[in-house]
């Protein structure tokens, strides 16, 4: 009989389990339908030896000190500022929208100030900013709103930036300076020795078990356990009972060339042309030598394994009415960006988690499921 069973070996799951083990010597049984540990941000060397990201670039980013120190016991790190060039009027020019993407894409000299008046000319006035397309038109205008993002957010989503909540764009700043980094976080880093050794570390305590391959449906009535942490779909957990909740899916193409380097950074989005979104090559993140290099295609698709809860007022009601059943369900805890239905980074999932273990620890473990 196991204390815990944890269903899915993702962020989520993997730090409730490494919390529950060695904080209140409980037993734990992680599983993963998937044949390895770190869910997204699974990382692996590839046939070249190559360290790449399975599921596309994961860059660590936080301003929070207590889960960098939580982290900080399972790996060293390796300093990395992300910088992201997109490929518009067939330029490679900085995004987040600064101060050098707009001399360079129109041949201007502007200073700051200058391109704030560029900005205010040209941004249109939004009574209320409820959609994706509504934060950027109301802070750049419509030109480059089409230029860099319309085409894209069409690409990723699948559907119109108007048809998204604000949020969804809102993940990228416009900037007056010349800071070109993508995120302006007080902690940005690499673990040094990758994702999946910091997760090996993590999940290495003794009373916690892994077992890989294993789809919780085909478990849970035979494996003993008392209590559930689940970290996968949250409708699929119900059987889809009130209907499916979108989550967009991308499919990855992995190259290796042999050449050293290929892009000047470690992404390139491509806004306006081609079917994927974005490149990443790897090297760039890692600080790998080697004398070839990988890079990752990513193509969005309906299809396939859910990566983006899709952000949209329908989406969200749906969500509630699921987020009502679980908090029905005594005996179990859903946390994570597909049980909860969020567009979380890992350091939102990483606080989602140590907060629902720190309400474990003041209210008590659910009721037994016995
Ligand atoms: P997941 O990592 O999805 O883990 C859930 C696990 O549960 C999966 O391994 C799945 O196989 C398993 N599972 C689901 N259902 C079942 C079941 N029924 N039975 C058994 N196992 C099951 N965040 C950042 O901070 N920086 C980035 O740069 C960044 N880049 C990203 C790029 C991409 C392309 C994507 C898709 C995400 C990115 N993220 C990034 C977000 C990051 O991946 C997530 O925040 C984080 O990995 C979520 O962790 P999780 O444990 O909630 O979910
Ligand atoms: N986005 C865009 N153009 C870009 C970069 C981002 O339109 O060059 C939009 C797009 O809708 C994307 C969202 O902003 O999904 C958030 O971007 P982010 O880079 O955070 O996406 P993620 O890394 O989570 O896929």
């Amino acid at each position: 009989m196991f204390d815990w069973l944890v269903v899915g070996a993702g962020f989520a799951g993997s730090v409730l389990a490494e919390r529950l083990a060695s904080q209140r010597g409980e037993t734990v049984l992680v599983i993963d339908r998937r044949s390895h540990i770190g869910g997204n941000a699974f990382d692996w060397y590839d046939e070249a030896g190559i360290l790449v990201h399975r599921y596309g670039p994961h860059i660590f980013h936080t301003n929070a000190e207590a889960i960098v120190a939580y982290l900080s016991q399972f790996t060293t790190w390796r300093p990395y500022e992300h910088r992201v060039l997109a490929k518009v009027d067939g330029k490679l020019v900085p995004i987040p929208i600064n101060l050098d993407t707009i001399n360079r894409l129109y041949g201007l000299d502007l200073t700051s100030k200058q391109m704030e008046q560029f900005l205010v000319e040209r941004r249109e006035s939004v009574e209320e900013i409820r959609t994706a397309e509504d934060v950027v038109v109301g802070t750049v205008g419509r030109e480059l709103y089409e230029k860099f993002f319309q085409g894209y957010t069409r690409k990723q989503w699948g559907v119109d930036p108007s048809q998204l909540s604000k949020s969804v764009t809102a993940r990228v700043p416009t900037r007056t300076n010349r800071d070109d980094r993508y995120f302006t976080d007080t902690f940005q880093c690499m673990p040094a020795g990758g994702y999946t050794r910091m997760f090996h570390r993590m999940l290495a305590h003794p009373k916690i078990k892994v077992m890989l391959q294993t789809d919780y449906r085909e478990i849970r009535k035979v494996i003993p356990y008392r209590r559930l942490i689940f970290t996968g779909p949250i409708d699929e957990f119900f059987d889809f009972r009130l209907g499916k909740l979108p989550y967009r899916s991308l499919r990855f193409e992995h190259v290796t060339l042999d050449r050293p380097r290929v892009q000047p950074v470690a992404v390139v989005n491509y806004p306006q042309t081609e079917a994927f979104t974005r490149v990443t090559e790897y090297k760039h993140l890692t600080g790998q030598q080697h004398p070839q290099t990988s890079l990752t295609y990513e193509y969005p698709t309906d299809d396939g394994d859910p990566y983006y809860p899709v952000p949209r007022a329908e989406n969200e009601v749906l969500y509630k009415r699921y987020e009502a059943l679980a908090a029905q369900q005594t005996d179990a805890i859903f946390v994570g960006r597909l049980a909860t239905y969020r567009y979380y980074n890992m350091d939102q999932v990483i606080g989602q988690a140590l907060a629902a273990f720190n309400r474990i620890q003041k209210t008590g473990a659910p009721a037994l499921s016995l």
